[in-house]
């Protein structure tokens, strides 16, 4: 890993802990867990009484108060650890800002301090079988009926949807005011009657992250859940929201791409062939000069980007552009440094291969690299 200016004692001891955490607690598992295409339910608990989750939370409501660097020293640590699939980023700085941001005092005060000792794990669902880039086209109705709402339609894709306690749930409230006409519902996931989780999908990469199926058949969801309180205002807080959670793409990225030309590096030093290290033959010694050239740039650019968050001057066009460009960079260069390995670059136990397949997803999820330069271009 390259070493960072932005990071204070208190983020290296804060790092010491995740480090721990994950080499002792979770890499013993990794296999069983990916078999099983989940990570437990007590590794959120445990994680939650280390002060792992919500580490910018404010602290008034349990949180860790830090910023967005120590949401990087943890996927740093995880991705060091060749384990990009827990989703803690996914819970403590994509989805509980969203209640921290728009959620109503009561909300904050039912979900907040519960969802940062690992309590509650939460999962956001947008996605649906006919809707994933076109947000706008969801079919999902939330029908207001007395107190509650009816919610019924079906989502795909959604992450951590295995373990959720809490899932925001994106809804049509009223179907013909196009993109005024959705919500965010907060859907309390036990005994919730109607809901059925479906299948939990198998994939390339990201093993042990759970990526499910959810069916939703007139769930009665409280008014008192409706995010923030007022209807149709659900894609306006998407849109709010989703620069960050690119910026954690990225941030995930950027690791990947470090720890794999480290990887790679190493190892053409210590394989002969014809008679030489790999790394002493000009051909392999450019490839790794050009990958540690653009780790080196998207690493500058990251923490550029991590700059203007904390400045608050990070918008949508930022978001979009440091997603595609460090998720396409990423997979370039881990096909390069697999290259490296050769016949064992193919091989699921070496590190290499699943941070080849982790890295793909990044192309995808969060919006596609497609989305990502529409976007831009709009902006242009
Ligand atoms: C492992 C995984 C985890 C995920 N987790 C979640 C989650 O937790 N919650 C959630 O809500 N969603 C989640 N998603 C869904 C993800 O956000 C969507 O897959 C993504 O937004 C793309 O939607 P889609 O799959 O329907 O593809 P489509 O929208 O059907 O796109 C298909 C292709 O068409 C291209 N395309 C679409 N529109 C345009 C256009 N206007 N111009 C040019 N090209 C275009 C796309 O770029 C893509 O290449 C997850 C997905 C995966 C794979």
């Amino acid at each position: 890993m390259i070493e960072s200016p932005h990071y204070t004692p208190e983020h290296e001891i804060f790092r010491e802990g995740v480090r721990r955490f994950v080499t002792r607690e979770c890499v013993p598992h990794r296999e069983a867990w990916q078999k099983d295409c989940k990570v437990p339910r007590d590794v959120w608990t445990r994680a939650g009484e280390l002060g792992l989750l919500c580490p910018k939370l404010g602290a008034e409501w349990g949180g860790g108060g830090g910023d967005a660097y120590h949401g990087l020293v943890i996927i740093e640590e995880q991705t060091r650890a060749g384990f990009s699939e827990l989703a803690f980023y996914l819970h403590s700085d994509i989805i509980v800002p969203y209640i921290e941001l728009y959620g109503t005092d009561d909300q904050k005060a039912r979900y907040l301090s519960r969802m940062a000792t690992g309590e509650l794990v939460s999962a956001i669902a947008m996605t649906e079988p006919g809707a994933g880039s076109d947000l706008q086209a969801i079919r999902t109705r939330a029908v207001r009926d007395g107190d509650h709402y009816l919610l019924s339609g079906q989502k795909t894709f959604i992450s951590n949807a295995q373990v959720a306690d809490l899932i925001v749930v994106a809804a049509k409230t009223d179907p013909d005011a196009g993109s005024r006409g959705v919500s965010l519902l907060i859907l309390e996931t036990a005994d919730a009657e109607g809901f059925t989780l479906g299948r939990n999908l198998k994939k390339v990469g990201c093993k042990a992250q759970d990526t499910s199926e959810l069916f939703f058949d007139n769930v009665r969801v409280p008014v008192a859940n409706l995010l923030g309180g007022e209807e149709g205002r659900g894609f306006y807080q998407l849109m709010q929201r989703l620069p960050e959670e690119r910026l954690i793409m990225a941030m995930s990225a950027v690791a990947q791409m470090e720890c794999g030309v480290d990887e790679a590096v190493a190892y053409a030093k210590t394989r002969k062939v014809f008679g030489q290290r790999l790394i002493d033959h000009q051909d392999a010694r450019f490839k790794l000069a050009e990958c540690r050239t653009t780790a080196t740039l998207g690493r500058a650019y990251l923490e550029r980007c991590i700059d203007l968050f904390i400045e608050g001057r990070f918008d949508a066009r930022d978001g979009a552009m440091a997603k595609w460009w460090t998720t396409e960079k990423a997979c370039e260069v881990l096909d390069d440094c697999l290259q490296i390995f050769g016949g064992y670059g193919y091989m699921k136990e070496y590190p290499i291969a699943r941070r080849w397949a982790d890295a793909r997803l990044g192309r995808i999820a969060g919006g596609t690299n497609e989305i990502m330069k529409d976007l831009i271009g709009r902006s242009l």
